[in-house]
């Protein structure tokens, strides 16, 4: 019997040095991971706030420059302005009369890569401000209406590629031929309208076609297409991505000094930063004192070619 309860005893022993021995060890895997997952927080946060300040300074950033061409432009005030001019600073329509356009800064907004599922977001700021422009469209199944959309509401619908893989595109002759010719033909088939504006992948002046670049423009030329490059660019596509002020701010500076602006964006999945810009860009020319258009790209605009066939 006594034996019996000595180790009954000694049973009972071991097992409580067990539990505390499992104690002391949960407890130290305890000690020791809580400063890990509070530094893990803390990092977290750190990222966080930085982000926020980041987007905070490009804010601040944009309404400097903003406030400094207000302070400009005050200072030129002093010029006497005509009535005329005070009264019509900012014109959203399109006039009948190309002649019309003159005094004005044309503006003609570009998007390429669409349509998407902002497309129609879009085309209501455009409409709110009375403004047109001139799509790039891709081959994108599921939105006929959009492309009708553009057609129908007085925009430019223009041809930029079918698939956008470059490789393809710019295989050879016959590939860049094919591409052309399968996004032309998509696009007449949806909106009954034979597009004759084209946007290169890439831009006219791209480095990724290794063959002879006559070519392709005579086949555009054959085509009756006339393609377009930029010489405004709002850097909407930087890999990382924009502030829609950063966007805004590309624009607007890219705007000043010029007459006749291509301005390059895109119509993305993932670029609503380029609308929520877009609308920081009509309010600021709205309040500004430039006489400005927006219109759609036709036969009368001014061309703006990054490369021009070699004679
Ligand atoms: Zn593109």
């Amino acid at each position: 019997m006594e034996r019996g309860e000595n180790s009954d005893y000694n049973e009972f022993r071991k097992k409580r040095v067990k539990i505390f021995k499992r104690l002391i060890v949960s407890a130290m895997v305890f000690f020791i991971a809580l400063p890990n997952v509070i530094c893990l927080v803390l990092l977290g946060l750190v990222y966080k706030t930085n982000v926020n300040l980041n987007n905070i300074s490009n804010e601040l950033n944009f309404l400097k420059t903003t406030r400094v061409e207000k302070v400009e432009s005050t200072e030129t005030m002093s010029t006497p302005v005509s009535v005329e001019n005070v009264d019509t600073d900012f014109v959203f329509r399109v006039l009948s009369d190309a002649e019309e356009y003159e005094g004005y800064k044309r503006i003609y907004l570009t998007f390429d890569d669409g349509p998407s599922r902002y497309t129609n977001e879009l085309l209501d700021l455009l409409n709110e401000y009375n403004a047109k422009a001139t799509f790039f469209v891709l081959a994108q199944d599921g939105y006929d209406d959009e492309y009708k959309r553009i057609v129908n509401e007085g925009h430019t619908l223009g041809i930029h590629s079918y698939k956008h893989v470059y490789s393809e595109v710019y295989s050879d002759l016959n590939g860049f031929e094919n591409d052309v010719n399968s996004i032309y033909d998509y696009v007449s088939n949806i909106t009954g309208v034979n597009p004759s504006f084209y946007r290169f992948p890439g831009g006219s002046s791209n480095t990724i076609y290794k063959g002879d670049k006559d070519e392709l423009l005579d086949f555009l030329s054959e085509k009756d297409l006339v393609y377009y490059d930029w010489n405004v660019t709002s850097n909407d596509a930087t890999s990382g991505g924009l502030s829609k002020s950063q966007i805004a701010n590309n624009i607007l500076r890219g705007l000043e000094g010029k007459d006749d602006c291509v301005v390059l964006m895109h119509d993305a999945n993932d670029k609503h930063s380029t609308i929520e810009a877009l609308e920081i860009v009509f309010q600021s020319l709205q309040n500004g004192e430039e006489k400005v258009i927006f219109l759609p790209i036709t036969e009368n605009s001014e061309v703006i070619q990054h490369i021009k066939r070699s004679e």
